[in-house]
């Protein structure tokens, strides 16, 4: 059976000790409430990925990510992270193609696989973000901007590649909006994308692929969301800031 997974997306939020607290919070809660077969990632700004990292190293639940890494390998590019370093903290994963470095940063596809391509040579599982915009929803032929975004991004790597891959249908018209994708309307999207990857690996690596909700998950939505057939479980941004609300979404995975 694939994995459940709720994560936490803190964006460009939080101070070093309040981020290093809130974790503290977290990591209580979901060791007093979470099952071990569940998995629960929380994807801070750099400079808490250290810390929060050794602090849930013994847990068997809660995992850490960055959510971005370079797209080269090391040397004279200012400001930058590298994959190498990121998984020297002590993180798994690493958030990428989200919509707002795909709007705000012109990541584009090109770029989005080379940084899936560096993620993979040094251990960190990709979160890979795919989603359409209200303009392209509304025009219908967001089913073609979907495929292009996993061809052109996921679908080169190796099945072994790619079953390292947790997959996020996080609608743009849906973060940080309030607005959220109705249960009927994520679950098409994610049987879409299923069958994409039937069709280009097979239904076995298919079934077994992660595939998360994001986009304005909170506790009332979530229990709606996650009880569809394909929806895997969430990414989560505003929510994931509060450590009650947080751990209320990674308890519907029960
Ligand atoms: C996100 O940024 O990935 C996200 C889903 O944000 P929010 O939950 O705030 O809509």
């Amino acid at each position: 059976m694939r994995k459940k997974i709720v994560a936490g997306n803190w964006k460009m939020n939080l101070g070093y000790e309040e981020g290093i607290s809130l974790f503290s919070e977290i990591l209580n809660m979901v060791n007093d409430e979470a099952r071990g077969d569940q998995q629960v990632i929380v994807c801070s700004p750099f400079i808490h990925l250290h810390h929060i990292a050794k602090q849930s190293a013994n847990s068997a639940v809660v995992s850490v990510g960055a959510q971005n890494i370079s797209q080269h390998d090391a040397g004279a590019y200012t400001g930058e992270v590298s994959a190498k370093q990121v998984k020297s903290t002590g993180a798994d994963y690493v958030i990428l193609g989200h919509s707002e470095r795909r709007a705000y940063f012109a990541e584009d596809e090109k770029l989005l696989e080379i940084k899936v391509d560096q993620a993979l040579k040094n251990r960190l599982k990709p979160i890979f973000c795919i989603g359409e915009t209200k303009e392209e929803r509304e025009a219908g032929d967001f089913w073609d901007v979907l495929s292009k975004q996993l061809k052109e991004t996921v679908f080169h790597l190796s099945e072994e590649e790619f079953k390292q891959v947790v997959l996020a249908y996080e609608p743009v018209w849906a973060i940080g909006t309030g607005l959220t994708a109705t249960p009927e309307q994520a679950q098409e999207v994610h049987a879409f994308i299923r069958n994409e990857i039937a069709n280009n690996f097979d239904q076995e690596t298919a079934d077994a692929t992660t595939i998360l909700y994001g986009g304005s998950c909170n506790p009332k939505n979530a229990p709606d969301l996650f009880a569809q057939a394909d929806i895997d479980g969430g990414l989560i941004g505003g929510a994931s800031l509060k450590s009650r609300d947080f751990v209320d979404i990674i308890k519907v995975l029960n």
